[in-house]
């Protein structure tokens, strides 16, 4: 199995007959999605899309006749996609399953879902979406919709409510952002504190990846049991 990073929140993890793409918003600047949709033409391809924001959904996606496209309820909504035009719509705690794989939507801190994927062989993949404890201290401005400890509370119950699902994942998207300054790892770290995992993808990194970099040198001190895979470092991780 392959996790290509592409840009910003999306990775294209390839497996011997499927490519599942996840939070698709534009190509890499050399094509790196172009190209691995054309090397992959003979496997079944999947675009999953956690929320209708514009840096993790492209209409574009609508153009692949081929892939199955399992978006969230907000998606369909906000951006008027017809259930026909899709795989399945789901919503937080819904499951979708067929032959290659089954995926349960988690909720998000934020918008829309995030996906728990398990494959045939029993590997498990988490991309997180914007699931984050988004802890602005410096700017709690930015907390419109609740305040810091709600963030704090109601991430953590995703965590739990995962940690029920898998004790253990094996491939972890999730957001490590410069925008939270001094807590931008904050919710990583509660992540890496709960839930055992083997390979872990910063994204949502604004191309900042000096600073994710060093956030992810401490992290590698605290957790020496997971490997850390930068985006910015290698396209095949
Ligand atoms: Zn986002």
């Amino acid at each position: 199995m392959k996790v290509h990073y592409i840009y910003h929140s999306c990775f294209a993890v390839e497996t011997v007959d499927t490519l599942l793409i996840f939070d698709y918003s534009q190509d890499s600047a050399d094509g790196r999605l172009e190209r691995l949709m054309e090397s992959c033409w003979y496997k079944q391809r999947y675009f999953i899309v956690s929320h209708f924001h514009e840096d993790h959904f492209s209409p574009d996606i609508m153009k692949y006749m081929g892939a199955r496209k399992l978006i969230s309820y907000d998606t369909s909504k906000r951006r008027r996609i017809k259930p026909y035009q899709v795989t399945a719509v789901l919503r937080p705690g819904d499951t979708y399953e067929d032959e290659h794989l089954k995926m349960m939507a988690i909720r998000s801190t934020d918008v829309g879902i995030s996906s728990l994927v398990w494959l045939p062989d029993g590997t498990t993949l988490y991309h997180a979406g914007d699931n984050n404890n988004w802890y602005f201290a410096e700017t709690p401005e930015e907390h419109i919709r609740c305040s810091v400890d709600e963030m704090e509370g109601l991430f953590r119950s995703t965590l739990r409510e995962i940690k029920m699902l898998t004790p253990c994942v094996d491939h972890v998207m999730f957001p490590i952002d410069p925008r939270l300054g001094s807590e931008m790892m904050r919710g990583a770290c509660q992540w890496l504190q709960l839930i055992h995992t083997r390979h872990f993808y910063p994204m949502h990194c604004w191309d900042r990846w000096d600073e994710v970099g060093e956030g992810v040198e401490q992290l590698k001190e605290l957790f020496p049991q997971t490997t850390f895979h930068l985006g910015n470092q290698s396209d095949t991780l």
